[in-house]
């Protein structure tokens, strides 16, 4: 069975109001761990999150844009959003866990070398790929995006980079580039299409580049009634969760690392994440 780390910070979100409590019998399963923030009351097996040091900021953000996210007052929770994802990553690496899901606050993909917006803030992915190349010698990591947007950020910080699969799924129309694909989905789409473009577009291209870990910005605004509403039902996203442990499994030793991204409503997260969370680490009926 597979450990799954938890990675989790206290943020003022709605979305997240029901959290750490939605995650009642997950939390006392013996293979996942809480790596948690300024939350000191949690199970046994937890270690704090730790903040990175600034300055693994600067291998993807220049220091112009560090300095205006730090006068917006959102810089320690966008530091902890990050921190997530890159700490994440380390240990999964290390072997101490073998999956991730990480509660980001301030969502990754929007966050490019020197931009951000829309209340996302540092591209907690691509630092922590810089930090796999750099500690250990990492050469080829895929990220997954199946938020409803295009992930303009992280497309442009590895614009030249071979290194680095990025396939996204959304809306727009892009030319691939060095291993950087976008998939124009329509304008409306069935859970059946969508599940079959992520198969179609990500499974041959991802078997091709064999990756060392995966990586999926998982956003869940396309959710029908949420703000990036592509007509995919709640359903759709465990069985995307499902097929990524697959192809995790199959290609990288199961290392999947979920990135929280896009999504409003409250009552999607409360059902969704557990979902996907029981899918990482092997509680899923069905896996
Ligand atoms: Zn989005
Ligand atoms: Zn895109």
């Amino acid at each position: 069975m597979k450990r799954t780390g938890i990675f989790f910070h206290y943020q003022d979100s709605i979305r997240l109001q029901d959290f750490p409590q939605a995650l009642e019998g997950i939390l006392d399963k013996d293979n996942v761990f809480l790596y948690d923030a300024c939350y000191p009351s949690k199970t046994p097996s937890s270690f704090d999150l730790e903040a990175i040091p600034e300055e693994w900021l600067y291998d993807v953000h220049s220091r112009d844009m560090v300095d205006r996210v730090r006068r917006t007052g959102e810089y320690e929770g966008a530091l902890f959003s990050a921190a997530g994802t890159v700490s994440a990553s380390l240990r999964i690496w290390r072997g101490e866990i073998d999956n991730a899901f990480v509660f980001t606050g301030y969502g990754d993909h929007p966050a490019g070398k020197s931009s951000f917006g829309g209340g996302c803030y540092f591209n907690g992915a691509a630092i922590a790929i810089q930090q796999l190349r750099r500690q250990f010698g990492a050469k080829r990591l895929a990220i997954l995006d199946t938020d409803a947007h295009h992930g303009n950020g992280t497309w442009e910080i590895f614009q030249d980079d071979e290194g680095v699969l990025y396939v996204c799924f959304c809306s727009g129309r892009r030319q691939d580039q060095n291993n950087k694909v976008n998939v124009e989905i329509p304008w409306r789409v069935s859970d059946e299409e969508y599940v079959d473009l992520v198969q179609k577009a990500f499974l041959p291209r991802a078997r091709a580049f064999a990756p060392e870990v995966i990586f999926w910005n998982w956003g869940y605004d396309g959710t029908q009634g949420d703000y990036g509403d592509i007509g995919v039902t709640p359903d759709v996203h465990v069985r995307l969760a499902r097929l990524l442990k697959g192809v995790a499994d199959e290609l990288c030793h199961g290392r999947l690392i979920v990135v929280l991204c896009g999504g409003g409503r409250r009552d999607l997260a409360s059902r969704l994440i557990p979902q996907v969370l029981s899918v990482l680490a092997g509680r899923d009926a069905e896996t």
